[in-house]
């Protein structure tokens, strides 16, 4: 059988761990495979260029995921609802669309206990997934947003929403920075009064950015709260995928000791 080929599509993808993760994976498990990367310009050239590559799978990350969702021929049914897929694998020159972010992120935050109401900080694309699967699993979602314009459609789904105007502090057992503030710079998701109002409430405060300290976390551990940062829900969302790539050949647990290593290069 011929080597089969994975990349990543988005832009910038040039600090991406996704190629390490999957290609040490591959090896690991003795898969007949190789994972690049991508830097796809325009996202409505999706599809034309996947096939051009001769790829058998990609995932997708900023700001091509709704473009993804359109490329795809048949969704799986939560990537469908959710609008947003960042992992499709070609079977018989059709694209099946999944998305990996949100069940990575459920599996990274079941290490916090009695945990049933959780407040988003940021209402972008990795929220919607998130807060849908969230939601589902019966947790509570609040979410709290700088601006209005984004929070429109999760009010229209009855999610509870605020912006910093009209905020009014509750206890929640989970704040979740799911911002890009602290990613590139060193802003707070929200104002430092309203975060010091809800977080020593929690009993964990949680971030999607990996590979730094925010300062949302920083200011958290100045509450003595437990946090945890992006890297977990990177790692699962991969070994999610990986299952995809492969169809189902390997179990999460065999596969997540090899992902895993990409974290300690
Ligand atoms: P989007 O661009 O879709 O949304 C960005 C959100 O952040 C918006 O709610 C925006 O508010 C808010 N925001 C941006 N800057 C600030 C700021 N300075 N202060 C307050 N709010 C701010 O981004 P995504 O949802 O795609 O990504 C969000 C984060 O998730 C990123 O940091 C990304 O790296 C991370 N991520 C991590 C993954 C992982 O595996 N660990 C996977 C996917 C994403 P407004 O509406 O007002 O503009």
């Amino acid at each position: 059988m011929a080597k089969e080929l994975f990349a990543i599509f988005g832009n910038p993808v040039s600090h991406s761990k996704s190629p390490l993760m999957h290609n040490l994976s591959f090896q690991g498990l003795g898969y007949d495979a190789c994972y690049a990367r991508y830097q796809l310009l325009d996202g409505k050239q999706l599809k034309n260029t996947f096939f051009s590559l001769g790829l058998k799978g990609i995932n997708i990350t900023v700001p091509h995921k709704e473009h993804a969702y359109n490329a795809c021929d048949e969704l799986d049914p939560f990537a469908q609802k959710v609008g947003a897929v960042n992992t499709i694998v070609e079977k018989e020159g059709k694209l099946y669309g999944y998305n990996t972010d949100a069940p990575g992120f459920l599996k990274a935050i079941s290490e916090f206990q009695n945990i049933k109401t959780v407040l988003f900080l940021g209402a972008g694309g990795t929220a919607q997934s998130t807060s849908s699967i969230l939601r589902d699993e019966g947790y509570k979602v609040t979410l709290l947003n700088r601006s209005e314009g984004r929070l429109e459609r999760y009010k229209n789904d009855e999610f509870e929403t605020y912006t910093f105007d009209d905020f009014i502090a509750k206890k929640y057992d989970l704040v979740i920075n799911m911002t890009s503030a602290g990613l590139e710079d060193d802003s707070l998701p929200a104002p430092k009064e309203i975060l010091d109002s809800v977080i020593p409430q929690a009993k964990a405060c949680v971030d999607v950015i990996y590979g730094k300290e925010t300062p949302f976390l920083k200011l958290a551990k100045l509450h003595n709260k437990p946090t945890k940062d992006g890297s977990d829900m990177l790692l699962y969302q991969g070994i999610i995928a990986f299952e995809y790539f492969t169809d189902h050949k390997f179990k999460f647990d065999e596969i997540e000791p090899y992902m895993k290593k990409a974290f300690i290069l």
